[in-house]
């Protein structure tokens, strides 16, 4: 692009490799250098901007020249202005007398005036001064060799000789009430106003979830158009009247509308694509149960996956319960073998991602449902989708996603909520407790072991990490066998074969273990109703909804729940943080608080989260403009 090797080696550390890259680089924040303050009127504790002429520089070093302080003086003719340097002391000739200086810092110290580590630019008087001096300067990120000036000329270059020829992405689509991506752009580097740059931001924001949604939705009108659903709609309740009847419950009004919109869409002659949503505990498996029925009683087989193997064998069991009294065969498939007749006729497949990996899915597949679906990647649903035929997909998550986010990953599903949990279900009370009260906490679980309950302690790491800061499993499972003796202890983490796993989780479910000493492994889907207690050590580990998640494993059997969340570092932060699931039961407002306490990535787990890459949006507070796009691409595309 025009430039030299070594500059563009530098630029290139910035992500920067082409021109359009150059334009979109997001400076690092604005300085408004119109109105300059005289030193003298220098006070106060904000960030300040300051320029003068330097008097002295150079380093002092102290004892034995271990410790130095570089130490740069500015004089306006009102005052003078420190600016220093801790310990580094090849600053030496970085500044020389004379030199005209801006200083960008905090004042540290009135008398005299003192920054430290301030930013700082040398100006020159040169034919660029309207560049950088009485406007708003951009200032951008930088990397070892690369001047703040030569970037700041370079772009008013670029930004002079092209944004005005900028197009319009999509000119055919509504542009609200945004800028055109030319003013965009121009402001995002040289706005006129403080205000421009967060409105420029707006602007391109909107075209990056323009782009996404363009995607999304184009993809989902190819598929709709080249493909016809199964017919799954079920017949006359021939499965599913029996399975109602024999359930022991009735299904709430919200698992009613929802199985009304999975029917609809099972039979309505285009692949069903649907997410459900529902907090924990809100009874999602008999959805899919009756989802599962409806698709077998129209003859086609049904896959249903789990993210881990614990879970697979648990909704393999349960669906044996529910099916086999029906004549349906149920198959196990996992990646430690095949456990069922394979050979029998059309029935439920369950598994894990096992089941992508081996390729295997049966000819006659009609429905797949995926279970707690945030542990799924977005391409791991491509896959399963491309092999064979278009089975109808159903995708339940217990995370229950913010609108934003949910448009975004999943914006190519139609979503159903299960708004209502089941009724007479216990409370969960949750409590914040530090450390130093874990002795009560430990008396308190063993009150209730005794009247015959069962209990769940969780920690946030396998092994030590060294520093002593959060405590691990193991070693914790050592001592907690001998605090809570004489019940049995089971310990369980992602870390056993997952013969040992279910070996563990099989004597829990049965009692025969009253506690049991976890990791996250258990964090979806378990199911014990006598486990009524969870202790969550190191709760400042996790994230609210996470936290949420986990406490979602207690109070299912009508006795009310404990959940003990123990901060092991006591900031005031984390506490106040955690204070929130003692306050809230609603999974929707923590995963609300969650995102923007934390960001996307930790909401759904950094690796799996198949979240796009963004520069400009901001997934946390962006919600309108990610509705917006949608509206826009959906009339466009006349969805
Ligand atoms: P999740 O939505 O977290 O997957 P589950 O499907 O595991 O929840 O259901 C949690 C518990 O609630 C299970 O023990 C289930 O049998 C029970 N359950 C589900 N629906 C109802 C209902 N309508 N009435 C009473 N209990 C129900
Ligand atoms: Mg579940």
């Amino acid at each position: 692009m025009g430039v030299g090797v070594e500059r563009a080696a530098q630029l290139e550390r910035l992500g920067v490799r082409t021109v359009g890259d150059l334009l979109l680089l997001r400076p690092r924040r604005h300085e408004d250098r119109r109105h300059g303050l005289r030193l003298v009127e220098l006070r106060g504790k904000g960030p300040a901007t300051a320029r003068g002429r330097v008097v002295a520089a150079g380093v002092k070093r102290f004892r034995g020249g271990n410790r130095s302080v570089y130490e740069l003086v500015l004089d306006d003719g009102t005052a003078r202005l420190h600016c220093r340097w801790w310990n580094m002391p090849y600053l030496e000739g970085r500044f020389a007398v004379g030199e005209d200086v801006m200083a960008y810092g905090r004042l540290v110290d009135l008398k005299p005036r003192t920054m430290d580590h301030p930013e700082t630019e040398v100006l020159a008087e040169d034919d660029e001064v309207s560049i950088h001096l009485d406007r708003i300067v951009p200032v951008y990120p930088l990397t070892e060799g690369l001047p703040q000036r030569w970037m700041r000329s370079r772009l008013w270059a670029l930004v002079s000789a092209l944004a005005a020829g900028l197009p319009e992405p999509r000119p055919e689509l509504d542009r609200a009430d945004l800028p055109t991506r030319a003013d965009a752009v121009r402001w995002l580097h040289f706005p006129e106003d403080m205000t421009d740059v967060e409105v420029a931001r707006r602007r391109l924001a909107y075209d990056e979830f323009v782009e996404l949604q363009w995607a999304i939705q184009t993809r989902r009108q190819t598929l709709f158009a080249s493909v016809t659903g199964l017919p799954c709609g079920g017949e006359g309740n021939r499965w599913i009247r029996p399975f109602l009847e024999r359930l022991g419950f009735k299904l709430t009004e919200s698992q009613t509308t929802v199985l009304r919109d999975i029917r609809r869409d099972l039979g309505g002659g285009r692949p069903m694509r649907r997410l459900v949503q529902g907090d924990v505990g809100s009874g999602k498996t008999v959805v899919a149960a009756c989802a599962a029925l409806m698709a077998l009683e129209s003859g086609f087989g049904v896959a249903l996956m789990a993210p881990t193997e614990i879970l697979a064998r648990q909704h393999a069991e349960r669906f044996r319960e529910w099916f086999t009294p029906l004549g349906i065969p149920v198959v196990l498939r996992t990646g430690a073998g095949v456990d069922g007749n394979e050979a029998a006729r059309v029935g439920l497949t369950v598994g894990t991602h096992a089941l992508l990996a081996s390729g295997y899915l049966p000819d006659d597949l009609g429905l797949v449902v995926i279970d707690e679906q945030h542990k799924f990647g977005v391409s791991q649903r491509e896959t399963l989708v491309r092999k064979g035929r278009y089975p109808h997909l159903l995708v339940m998550t217990a995370t229950p996603i913010p609108r934003t986010l949910a448009l975004t990953l999943y914006g190519d599903l139609d979503c159903s909520v299960i708004e209502q949990a089941p009724a007479g279900r216990g409370r969960v009370r949750t409590f914040v407790r530090t450390a130093r009260g874990l002795g009560k906490v430990w008396e308190f679980v063993r009150k209730r072991l005794a009247e015959g309950r069962q209990a769940y302690v969780v920690y946030a790491r396998v092994d030590d990490d060294g520093a002593g800061e959060v405590k691990a499993v193991t070693r914790e499972w050592r001592h907690l066998c001998a605090t809570l003796a004489p019940h049995a202890v089971g310990l369980v983490h992602g870390r056993l074969s997952s013969a040992e796993k279910e070996t563990v989780m099989a004597e829990f479910r049965a009692g025969r273990v009253q506690v049991l000493v976890a990791t996250l492994v258990i964090e979806v889907g378990v199911d014990v109703p006598n486990a009524t207690v969870m202790v969550i050590e190191n709760a400042e580990q996790f994230g609210l909804a996470q936290l949420h998640q986990l406490r979602g494993r207690i109070g299912r059997g009508g006795h009310e729940g404990t959940c003990i969340l123990v901060a092991g570092r006591e900031t005031e932060a984390s506490r106040v943080r955690l204070r929130v699931l003692e306050e809230c039961a609603d999974g929707f407002a923590i995963a609300e608080r969650d995102l923007r306490l934390r960001g996307p990535g930790e909401l759904l787990g950094q690796a799996q989260s198949g979240l796009p890459a963004l520069r400009f949006g901001d997934l946390t507070r962006d919600a309108e403009w990610v509705e917006r796009a949608r509206q826009a691409v959906a009339k466009h595309l006349g969805q």
